[in-house]
């Protein structure tokens, strides 16, 4: 686990370019936080990391959106931003979530991540973020895991 406070939206979109250095293909970064929290501005972030060219707009209304990489080093080829506000579980699912979140040639992000908890698989990249005050943010980087039944 990992605490970064980020003192600016600038900040929290140069430590989403950070995480997409690290990034391979086949990872699911699940974002939690509270309306204005950072998690759309972290995603931009991300997109630009990754390469991906904007405007990036939150796909709120469109449940998700797809990005193809045009030129790629590695094995990634398409990301997904999920906005899972409005929306159940089988809504995600009913997008292919099954045949793409978790494969190589991928990343998922999932916005309001916390309301699809049980479809995302353990191990999957977790970010929640604070509101602290009216520019700063606290986010915490951690990983999920899988939830241990006795019986
Ligand atoms: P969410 O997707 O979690 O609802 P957004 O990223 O859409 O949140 O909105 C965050 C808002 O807060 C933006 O208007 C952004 O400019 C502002 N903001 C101020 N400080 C920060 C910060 N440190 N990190 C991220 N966003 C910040
Ligand atoms: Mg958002």
């Amino acid at each position: 686990m990992q605490k970064i406070i980020t003192e600016n939206s600038e900040q929290t979109r140069e430590l989403a370019k950070l995480l997409a250095l690290e990034i391979r293909g086949g990872e699911i970064i699940c974002l939690s936080g509270d309306l204005g929290a950072g998690k759309t501005t972290f995603t931009q972030g991300l997109l630009e990391g990754l390469g991906v060219e904007g405007p990036y707009t939150s796909p709120t209304f469109a449940i998700m959106k797809e990005y193809r990489l045009q030129t790629t080093n590695y094995k990634l080829q398409t990301v997904y931003h999920i906005d899972a506000y409005r929306v159940e579980e089988k809504d995600i699912l009913d997008l292919g979530w099954k045949d793409f979140a978790g494969k190589e040639n991928t990343v998922t992000i999932v916005e309001w991540a916390e309301r699809a908890e049980n479809i995302i698989p353990s191990g999957a990249l977790r970010l929640d973020f604070k509101w602290l005050d009216e520019n700063k943010r606290e986010i915490i980087i951690s990983q999920k895991h899988e939830n241990i039944k006795t019986k």
